[in-house]
């Protein structure tokens, strides 16, 4: 979708994606297969499309979900990270309990762009006491290089389509 949610921004629109069985099925279980590889305890997903995909994929692995949320939503006491957006900024709150004794997290979010997003997700995840096992996109824009710089983090990243341009 041109254009949107600001002028000169390519949305990539999920909808269809999540309305057709056989796609959401099939993404859902390819990005299940590489938690299992990651040897991940859990899956985190990002406010708000990785919580479809992250619940989904928690449930097909076998492991529970954590909410990685925009501030104000948690009725507790929360740490949380600011960050770059595509389009503005932005800030990620989590459970300061989350993530105990180095629990090994999968990431999940529908897309990665420049990475601004994951990259404090990340950032989130050391800060409650968890290790990123991975990073799960369904979509990818290698053009604004957020694969690359979650990479250059040490991150294993992994995505199952891309996009050229913005
Ligand atoms: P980034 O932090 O730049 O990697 O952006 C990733 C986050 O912003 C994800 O949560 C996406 O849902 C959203 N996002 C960024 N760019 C786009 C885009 N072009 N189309 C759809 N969603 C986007």
């Amino acid at each position: 979708m041109p254009d949107f949610p600001k002028p000169g921004i390519q949305f990539r629109d999920i909808t269809t994606l999540l309305a057709d069985p056989a796609a959401l099925r099939t993404s859902v279980a390819l990005l299940a297969a590489q938690v299992r590889q990651s040897g991940a305890s859990v899956v985190a997903g990002m406010e708000a499309r990785g919580f479809i995909f992250g619940a989904a994929v928690a449930i097909e692995a076998g492991l529970g979900f954590v909410p990685i949320r925009k501030p104000g939503k948690l009725p507790i006491e929360t740490i949380g990270v600011d960050y770059a957006l595509e389009y503005g900024t932005d800030r990620l709150e989590v459970d300061p309990g989350a993530f105990p004794n180095g629990t090994r997290v999968a990431l999940v979010d529908d897309l990665i762009a420049t990475g601004g997003t994951a990259l404090a997700a990340a950032e989130l995840v050391a800060k409650a006491g968890g290790e990123v096992a991975s990073a799960l996109f369904v979509i990818d824009l290698p053009d604004l290089g957020g694969a690359d710089r979650l990479r250059g983090a040490g991150i294993d990243v992994h995505t199952l389509i891309a996009f050229d341009g913005e």
